[in-house]
C-alpha cells in the first residue's frame, strides 16, 4: 500500500495539502460507492492528504511494492538514514548509491536487487528530466495529474497504483483513488465492479462514482476495512453474517458462506 501511515487526525481533507474537506453521509450518497465510503467514513478515522514530498513517496511506493508496510517501512527509514542528507538532494544521492550498497539497506523490503535497480534509474531519471527532487516535486504538485501520471508511468517500476499514491499522498489531488489488492478486491466483491474488471477497471468506476473530494480517505480507508473485515481469504461475514459492518450493502460476489468458500469475484460464476 502507499505510505500511509496511521493516521492520528480526522480524515475529511482538509486544507493541508490540497485536500478539502468532505461530509460523510450515507444516507446522502448518490452512488453505492459514495454510501460504501461514506460508511467508511463513519467506521475510520478522517486525516488529510498531500503535502508530502513527490520523490520520497515515490521511493517509499517502489519498496512497499509486493511486500507489506511492516517490511517496507524499516527499509524506507534505513534509506533515509543512509541517503537522505539534509544539505544535499536525495535523488542525487540515490542516482549516484551503489547498488549493491543500497539493496542491502533496504534489504528488509523483499526483492531488494530489482528494487535497488528500479531506485537507481528513477533517481537517475529525476535528475535527468527535472534536474533535482525539490523540481521532481514541484512538478508533482503543479501540474495537470493527467500528466503527471502519464509522466510517472514512463518510468521503470512505475505502475498505476504507484504513480496515484505519489497523486495522492504528495500531490494532495483529489480524484485519484489508487486501486490496490484490497481496493480490487472489496469492490468487486461488493457487486460495485464488474467482477472481471482489472485494476485500471475499478478505478475508473471509483473515480467516476466517488466525489473527488472523498477518493484519498476512500482508498485508505477501504485498504484498512479489508484488513480488518473483507480479508481475502477469510471475510468476516463467512463465518457470522452479521460481523460485517458493510453487509448490507454488499453482493458478496465470489464469497459463498455455504460451503464456506471463498473465490476471486471473476471465477465466481463459472
Ligand atoms: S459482506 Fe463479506 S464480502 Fe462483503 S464486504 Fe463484508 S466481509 Fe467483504
Amino acid at each position: 500500500m502507499c505510505d500511509d501511515p496511521e493516521p492520528a487526525v480526522n480524515i475529511s481533507g482538509g486544507t493541508e495539502g490540497g485536500g478539502s474537506a468532505a461530509a460523510f453521509d450515507p444516507a446522502t450518497a448518490d452512488t453505492r460507492a459514495e454510501a460504501v465510503v461514506d460508511r467508511l467514513g463513519e467506521l475510520y478515522w478522517q486525516k488529510t492528504y498531500g503535502g508530502r514530498d513527490a520523490f520520497t513517496c515515490l521511493v517509499r511506493t517502489i519498496l512497499s511494492q509486493n511486500t507489506s508496510d511492516k517490511a517496507s517501512q524499516p527499509a524506507h527509514d534505513a534509506l533515509l538514514e543512509r541517503y537522505d542528507d539534509a544539505a544535499g538532494d536525495l535523488a542525487d544521492a540515490i542516482a549516484d548509491a551503489e547498488r549493491s550498497e543500497l539493496a542491502e539497506t533496504i534489504s528488509s523490503a523483499g526483492l531488494y536487487n530489482q528494487k535497488s535497480e528500479i531506485l537507481i534509474e528513477a533517481a537517475e531519471w529525476v535528475r535527468e528530466e527535472f534536474g533535482s527532487a525539490a523540481e521532481f516535486d514541484a512538478f508533482v504538485k503543479g501540474e495537470e495529474p493527467s500528466t503527471v501520471r502519464e509522466t510517472l508511468l514512463s518510468v521503470r517500476g512505475v505502475g498505476p497504483k504507484t504513480a496515484d499514491c505519489v497523486l495522492l499522498f504528495a500531490g494532495g489531488r483529489e480524484g485519484v483513488f489508487p486501486v490496490d489488492t484490497h481496493v480490487h478486491r472489496i469492490y468487486r466483491r461488493m457487486g460495485i465492479a464488474p467482477p472481471d474488471a482489472d485494476h485500471e477497471g475499478v478505478r475508473a468506476v471509483l473515480e467516476r462514482d466517488v466525489p473527488a473530494e472523498k477518493c484519498g480517505f476512500g482508498h485508505t480507508a477501504t485498504i484498512q476495512f479489508g484488513r480488518e473485515y473483507c480479508t481475502a481469504r477469510k471475510p468476516a461475514c463467512l463465518e457470522d453474517p452479521d460481523a460485517c459492518p458493510l453487509g448490507d450493502r454488499c453482493e458478496q460476489v465470489g464469497v459463498f458462506p455455504e460451503p464456506g468458500e471463498v473465490v476471486d469475484p471473476a471465477d465466481a460464476s463459472d
